[in-house]
């Protein structure tokens, strides 16, 4: 009689709710919340500056020969008298382009890089209609200026916490 009433298997889906009502949840309030990612994570370029603000690339083309999807593109440019400030090295990058769509994201420029110019951060490229959307120039790919904009700069390199 008690069974015709499914009272039982009421009962057990009951218990089985209430089990998961004081469970952690493994589901989080994403985008508010963000999970850390892991350490050995490989996303988006970052061209780097150094303690001074100047760039540190002198574009040796490294990176470019190292990279096996052939998405890194740039071009030299000599440093001028008063720019000093600006570049750290007598050349520099005055173009230098990744194509987030060719790119594996297997960090072998990061590795090739002889003056700790390029890695790659824990942001990846967000989502983008067109594919010259996913062309990263320079001015996306540099890190803030650590003279102008420290909080920026610390944000970049991961020494301060993302907003949640
Ligand atoms: S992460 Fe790998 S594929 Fe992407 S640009 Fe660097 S070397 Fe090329
Ligand atoms: S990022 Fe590094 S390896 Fe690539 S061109 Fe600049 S200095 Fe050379």
């Amino acid at each position: 009689m008690v069974e015709r009433l499914y009272l039982p298997a009421i009962f057990k889906g009951m218990g089985i709710t209430f089990s998961h009502m004081f469970k952690k949840k493994p589901t989080v309030n994403y985008p508010e919340e963000t999970r850390p990612f892991s350490a050995v994570f490989r996303g988006l370029h970052i061209l780097n500056r150094d303690e001074e603000g100047r760039e540190r690339c002198t574009a040796c083309g490294l990176c470019a020969v190292a990279c096996p999807a052939e998405a890194i593109t740039m071009e030299a440019a000599e440093r001028q008298t008063g720019e000093e400030h600006l570049y750290r090295e007598e050349k520099y990058a005055a173009r230098y382009e990744v194509n987030m769509v060719r790119c594996i994201f297997c960090g072998l420029c990061e590795e090739a890089c002889p003056k700790d110019a390029v890695y790659l951060s824990q942001t990846f490229a967000p989502a983008n209609y067109g594919r010259e959307g996913f062309i990263y120039k320079k001015e996306d790919l540099l890190i803030p200026n650590p003279v102008t904009d420290p909080e920026g700069f610390a944000k970049a390199k991961g020494t301060i916490p993302q907003a949640k």
